[in-house]
């Protein structure tokens, strides 16, 4: 390694040392962890305002939620069950339904930008099941020619009826879970797939026509090392996915529905020096490999869409993550999907039995949610700007938001003084016109943009405890705070 890419390499570890802590992916803005009681009836209110932009297309994420057995590491909203047979045709039944009773609300046959079906896992569904839910999908909406159906996909319950069924209906992307290739991490996580298997599902689902392979990996997992991650990256370029996510592995087994990750052995995790070695590493094989970087955590070959609108600063945001074709409206079905509607977050109920027995009252089985007030639209704005431009436009915010009545650097003074710190290590570069962040800073834009989040400022000031003599454990305040949050480094 070149002497100036070393100390590079130490410049940046020292920054993401001083930068990491829990903090939001932003996919949204208020986050979900804001939502409320939301009823069936604000969700159509909503989707009443949303029918009269009558050319706007729409978006729509399907969860399938359920998966054969839960991986240990898993952070997932997920129903393991093995009884496929149990399950899977009565939830196809009531998505339907769920289908026809938005569509009800919006009108059939309106155009759909985007299509993504997550999980759980979307091929826990037998094909024919899931061929119900896609026709339900094609006879309720018009899609888009222009628009990208995509599906989440684990190789190991990818059958080739599968793979025929995503080329029959034109899927253009499929994303895998490989995380590690390493059989000793994969026994660690409890989540046994060989590459062979994704090898397989990879090439089937080119050969079927599928133009987008997306892999997510993970680092900081038990067992991983500097030659083991190595070792997955060679395997994972040798298939040149169009597009790579790297999560960090967030150890929380006291959170809600993480129990699994108690199998997890904490003695074998990497400590935070190390999971940083292996991100940054994890990066400088993904740019030698000649991908462009999205952000700390997302990779892109040059040519794919998306790092075409990185380069353009076209990108867009939503609860699927990165996109180039964010449609007006988000709408989710299935239990715990989230949605978007007319300026409001919509979340559908978590539990299986309370979803089912809304649909079957035939009624919308949203159980909460967030109607963005004209603050959130504003700092939703300005975070959006930074996550997918990596700048603030002072002026356009104003223009839009003012009304004449405040100047972006006075209305924020607060905010910005928090970026004191960034500005001082050269993570951003702010000016009275904009507010922009620099290549090194594009890897920290979580941490600016938390400088935004009045709601997280908020709900961590209600969670540090009074200094009182009775009072709480500063760890367990933390925790608290930041309940679900990865780090953001
Ligand atoms: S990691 Fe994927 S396959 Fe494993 S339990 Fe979670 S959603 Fe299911």
């Amino acid at each position: 390694m070149s002497v100036d890419r070393e100390l590079a390499r130490q410049h940046l570890c020292n920054l993401a040392r001083r930068y990491a802590r829990p903090g939001p992916r932003y996919t949204s803005y208020p986050t979900a962890l804001d939502f409320g009681p939301l009823s069936a009836g604000d969700y159509v209110q909503q989707l009443e305002q949303a029918r009269r932009r009558a050319n706007d297309p729409w978006s729509a994420y399907i969860h399938v939620p359920f998966c054969a057995k839960r991986c240990d590491f898993c952070a997932c909203s997920v129903i393991a069950s093995p009884q496929h047979e149990r399950v899977a045709a009565p939830y196809v039944d009531d998505l339907i339904r769920e289908i026809e009773l938005v569509s009800a609300q919006i009108g059939s046959r309106r155009r759909l930008a985007q299509l993504h079906l997550g999980g759980g896992t979307p091929t826990y569904l037998a094909p024919a099941q899931l061929e119900r839910a896609i026709q339900a999908i094609a006879r309720e909406f018009l899609r888009d020619p222009e628009g990208e159906w995509s599906m989440e996909l684990d190789a190991r319950a990818t059958t080739a009826a599968h793979i025929e069924l995503i080329g029959e209906y034109g899927f253009d992307r499929v994303s895998l879970g490989v995380q590690d290739l390493d059989p000793d991490v994969q026994a660690k996580i409890g989540r046994i797939q060989s590459a062979a298997k994704i090898t397989e599902v990879v090439r089937g689902c080119r050969r079927a026509g599928v133009g987008g392979v997306n892999f997510d990996l993970v680092y900081g997992l038990p067992g991983q090392t500097l030659d083991s991650l190595r070792r997955t990256i060679s395997g994972v370029l040798e298939l040149l996915p169009d597009r790579l996510a790297i999560y960090g592995y967030a150890h929380m087994p006291w959170a809600p529905g993480r129990g699994n990750q108690r199998r997890i052995d904490a003695a074998a995790l990497p400590d935070p020096q190390q999971r940083l070695e292996l991100l940054l590493a994890t990066r400088e094989l993904l740019l030698d490999a000649g991908y462009q970087a999205i952000g700390m955590d997302h990779f892109a070959l040059p040519e794919d869409p998306l790092a075409r609108a990185d380069r353009a600063g076209t990108l867009m945001r939503n609860f699927m993550g990165y996109t180039v074709r964010a449609g007006a409206d988000l709408l989710g079905f299935g239990v715990t999907a989230i949605g978007e509607v007319g300026g409001a977050y919509v979340q559908n109920h978590s539990k299986l039995v309370h979803w089912r027995q809304a649909i079957q009252r035939g009624e919308l089985p949203t159980a909460r949610g967030l109607v963005r007030s004209r603050e959130d639209e504003l700092r939703g704005t300005i975070i959006a700007a930074l996550m997918c431009e990596h700048r603030v436009d002072k002026r356009a915010i104003e223009a839009r938001f003012s009304r004449g009545q405040w100047r972006f650097d006075e209305r924020f003074a607060a905010d910005l003084a928090e970026l004191r710190g960034p500005l001082a290590d050269g993570l951003i570069t702010d000016d009275p016109a904009a507010l922009t962040l620099t290549e090194t800073g594009k890897l920290f834009v979580r941490n600016v943009a938390m400088a935004f989040d009045q709601r997280l400022r908020d709900r961590r000031a209600l969670a540090t405890p009074a200094p009182t003599p009775a009072r709480v454990p500063i760890a367990a305040a933390r925790k608290a705070a930041s309940p679900r949050f990865s780090a953001t480094v």
